[in-house]
Parts: structure tokens; C-alpha cells; sequence
């Protein structure tokens, strides 16, 4: 536990390759969509659905399956992506993103296969996550729920019940993942609420903290162990990020937050992934 041999860490890079080139493929051609954040959060995902999480395709309702809920719903393109990748629905899929009648639509709902909770107004995704591990606490389940919030999202007030609800049930079962990418919507997250020490927030409420960089696939793995082996406390993991990661021109920039791919810099995109 803690360590990955390097065939797994191969692995998952292809993984996260993956990943990264269903997000593009996602978005599509001259639609607006979220990049910067599916991309900075790519590799927590990958390693979720890859390395971490107890789930199958084929029995996506299994009562032990663990529970995986992006908060920061507009990042959906990253869980699309994976469950493709992961065999819920076809690759073929991902290219109807956001088209009437498609199951894969711009935050996450509940008829998409493997979506555990509609998201996307931000907060409410981690207290669906808080509900489901005081549920698997009374069911006497042995499932772990995994959240993903960004850091512009911490400036919602819910977020903060939902880490004191944590704190008082004990839940050991909760992992919740920050997404510090420094970038929200409308620019940088220090000239918004400015949110400092976040590791500090998260333990003076009672949890227990780890920081990595977000895009060590090894940090990630290594820490997400650590993280599910903690009794009788939720554990925060505080990912250092880069919004927009892989797609060069888009990195560390709110400029696509939301923003469209030309034909010319989709082709840019798929390079620039392509050669990390
Ligand atoms: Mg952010």
C-alpha cells in the first residue's frame, strides 16, 4: 500500500491519455465547454475509476460498489471520459455530449450510466457525498464515497456544513478531494474569496489531510491509500493542479473555463495531450 510498481503507473498514464482525448472528444468542434477543470482534475479521476474505486460496468448498482460524486459539475467531461473508457457506455458516446437526447449532458444526472448524483450547483454534490457515507455507515456497508470539489467551489457556505456533518459522524468512509487549480469561472481564486490554507480548514474541523500534486499519478494512488486507510475521521486530500492541464494553450487560464475548440485548435489540443 502507498507505492505503485511501475507496469501499474504505465498503465494508468495510458490511462490518463485516455482520459485527457475523451474530454476532447467530448467537448467537440464549435461547443462551448468545460476544459480547463476536466483536464485539471483528469488524473484524480483516472486514478479513482483505475486504481482506487471498487466498480463495475456491469453491475453498476451493486450495494458495495464505491461511490464517486464530481461536485464540480461543469468537470463532468473528465467522468464521461472515464466511464466511457471504463465500458458504462460506448466511446462512440462521447461525441453526443450535450446533444438533445443524448445521456451524457453538461453536469452530471443520474440517467447517465455510472453518474451517482445530479450536480453542477456547487456545494451540493459533497453533502449528496456526506448523505451516502452516513448511509453506508447505517447500512453497515464497506463502500468509500469519493468527492471531487474545486477550490472555487469551497467559497460555498454548504460546503462548510457539510465538512462539520463529516466531522461529527465520524465518517471514515468520506474522502473528499480538493481540486486547487488556483482558477475559477471568472479569473483567479485569490482575487474572489481568497481562501487561504485550505489543509488548515479542512483539519480544524476534524479531518485529516494530505496535500499531493494532482497530476503524480503515484502521489495521487500512494496518497489515496493513505487516505482510505485513516479510522474514525474524513480525510480531505488538497490537490495541487493546473487548470487546463495537457492542452498548452489552455493552461492556467480561466480563459477556457468554458470556451469552445476550433477545428484548428482541437487539433492543437490532441497534439499538445498527446505529447506529454
Ligand atoms: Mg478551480
Amino acid at each position: 500500500m502507498g507505492k505503485i510498481d511501475d507496469a501499474t503507473l504505465k498503465a494508468l498514464k495510458e490511462k490518463a491519455l485516455s482520459v485527457r482525448l475523451g474530454i476532447i472528444e467530448a467537448l467537440g468542434i464549435d461547443h462551448r465547454g468545460h476544459l480547463g477543470g476536466s483536464m485539471s482534475c483528469a488524473d484524480i479521476v483516472t486514478a479513482l475509476y483505475f486504481y482506487k474505486m471498487k466498480h463495475s460496468a456491469k453491475s453498476p448498482d451493486d450495494p458495495d460498489r464505491d461511490r464517486f460524486i464530481m461536485s464540480k459539475g461543469h468537470s463532468v467531461l473528465a467522468q464521461y471520459a472515464a466511464l466511457a473508457e471504463a465500458g458504462y457506455f460506448g466511446k462512440d458516446v462521447l461525441a453526443t455530449t450535450k446533444s438533445l437526447g443524448s445521456v451524457l449532458q453538461g453536469h452530471p444526472e443520474r440517467e447517465t450510466p455510472g453518474v451517482e448524483a445530479n450536480t453542477g450547483s456547487l456545494g451540493q454534490g459533497f453533502s449528496m457525498g456526506v448523505g451516502m457515507a452516513i448511509a453506508g455507515k447505517l447500512d453497515k456497508r464497506d463502500y468509500h464515497v469519493y468527492v471531487i470539489v474545486g477550490d472555487g467551489e469551497l467559497a460555498e457556505g454548504q460546503i462548510w456544513e457539510a465538512t462539520m456533518a463529516s466531522n461529527v459522524y465520524s465518517l471514515d468512509n468520506l474522502t473528499v478531494i480538493v481540486d486547487m487549480n488556483g482558477i475559477q469561472a471568472m479569473g483567479k481564486t485569490r482575487d474572489r474569496y481568497a481562501i487561504q490554507n485550505i489543509p488548515g480548514r479542512f483539519a480544524a474541523f476534524g479531518w485529516k489531510t494530505f496535500e499531493i500534486d494532482g497530476h503524480d499519478l503515484a502521489d495521487i494512488v500512494g496518497t489515496l491509500d493513505k487516505a482510505t486507510a485513516v479510522k474514525g475521521a474524513p480525510t480531505a486530500v488538497i490537490a495541487r493542479t493546473v487548470k487546463g492541464k495537457g492542452v498548452t494553450f489552455a493552461e492556467n487560464s480561466h480563459d477556457y473555463h468554458n470556451n469552445l475548440l476550433t477545428p484548428e485548435t482541437r487539433e492543437k489540443a490532441i497534439a499538445s495531450v498527446m505529447a506529454m
